[in-house]
């Protein structure tokens, strides 16, 4: 045994040292041009209103923020047609799944969360000194019987990214509702709709509309995707008053700093380059989707902007030869190991001239894995 610091100072609550700590997309590689498709971020970067906007906010750096985000929670809810005083911001949405765990979850509490989906639930929880209960998948799409049948009396917080990273796959509005009437009403659900406005399927919605009529749903978004504010930390939750109650009362005063409000507001009002990203991430991911499948690959649908693509059964090449592969030539994909995916690469939509190079690297990885298996 090591007997050193850590055994002799302070001791975190039980659970905290059995967090693996979440790692992040890999962003440097040992090439000239790198090609970042491992964080899900926005193709086409920020809008340029919002980089103004956060230009503008550096004349008041030595100032306090407005603690309530007050004009941008205004701004969401007079674009998305909300109820001002249910919205909460937060420093990413991870701030708010990490609140909401805080809040209604902690030792010997339950928190549940389908096995293929986002990490930061079951790491929340596990800081919170609750047990993160994952539910089978079986179809890499969450399974709302299955779900259900993993509620305990100790289940306390039900997560569901919707749609999921990183399957890309969604739970239509019948599906969510289904979830939510078999739920005991002191279950809090917690929609994840970080990719939400990516999809184009007429049988989805975020779920504004459950956070609305219930007293147990909140809808989390984010400003890292579709809006490309990921450095700047933006989330928000839509959340019945009573559940909005207890956010403003564990939040940071400050949680949001004064150019992640002013950029998230021109952000969301530049409807023109929300349009342009959701356009250009559907035509680049059915090419890519098509072109990765050309190759023989397995591609999974997806409604982000983002696909997981399957190696198993590949011969003579696994995920991991394939993610060095075009590591090597500055290609950055995720692995997907810590999702329990291990033969799965989640590759982001990138520009054009980001996916070419993509698929012009997997032919060459996928002609040696011919050669490796006749050879
Ligand atoms: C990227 C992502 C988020 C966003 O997190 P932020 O903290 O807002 O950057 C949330 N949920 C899921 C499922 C994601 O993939």
């Amino acid at each position: 045994m090591t007997t050193g610091p850590m055994n002799t100072g302070p001791t975190p609550r039980p659970g905290i040292l059995e967090i693996t700590p979440y790692v992040g997309g890999e962003s440097s590689a040992n090439a000239k041009r790198l090609i970042r498709l491992a964080s899900n971020e926005g193709a086409l970067g920020t809008s340029p209103a919002a980089k103004a906007a956060y230009e503008v906010a550096a004349a008041e750096l030595h100032r306090y923020p407005d603690g309530g985000s007050t004009a941008l929670r205004e701004t969401i809810a007079e674009i998305h047609g909300l109820n001002v005083d249910q919205i909460v911001c937060g420093a990413g949405s991870d701030e708010l799944i990490a609140l909401l765990t805080r809040a209604y979850a902690g030792p010997g509490d339950e928190v549940l969360y389908s096995r293929h989906g986002f990490l930061m639930y079951p790491l929340s929880a596990m800081a919170c000194g609750a047990t993160p209960v994952a539910a089978p998948e079986p179809g890499l799409k969450a399974d709302v019987d299955l779900v259900l049948a993993s509620v305990t009396d100790r289940t306390r917080i039900v997560f569901i990214a919707n749609p999921n990273n990183p399957t890309g796959s969604y739970l239509s509005t019948a599906e969510i509702e289904r979830l939510h009437a078999g739920l005991p009403a002191h279950v809090l659900l917690v929609i994840d709709a970080a990719y939400a406005e990516y999809v184009d399927a007429p049988d989805y919605s975020a779920g504004a509309a459950l956070a609305e009529s219930t007293t147990n749903v909140v809808m989390t978004r984010t400003f890292s995707k579709i809006y490309g504010l990921s450095a700047l930390r933006l989330g928000w939750a839509y959340c019945p008053p009573g559940i909005a109650d207890i956010l403003n009362r564990i939040r940071g005063p400050f949680n949001v700093s004064l150019p992640a409000q002013k950029a998230g507001e021109a952000a969301i009002r530049d409807t023109d380059f929300i349009e342009r990203s959701r356009a250009h991430n559907e035509q680049w991911r059915d090419w890519t989707a098509a072109a990765l499948s050309d190759l023989g690959l397995k591609v999974h649908p997806s409604v982000c902007n983002f696909l997981l693509v399957d190696f198993a059964g590949i011969p003579g090449i696994s995920a991991e030869d394939a993610r060095i592969a075009l590591k090597d030539q500055g290609i950055l994909v995720r692995q997907m190991g810590a999702y329990g995916l291990p033969t799965c690469l989640r590759i982001g939509i990138g520009l054009e001239d980001e996916m070419r190079p993509v698929i012009e690297a997997m032919r060459t990885v996928m002609a040696g894995a011919g050669q490796a298996a006749t050879g």
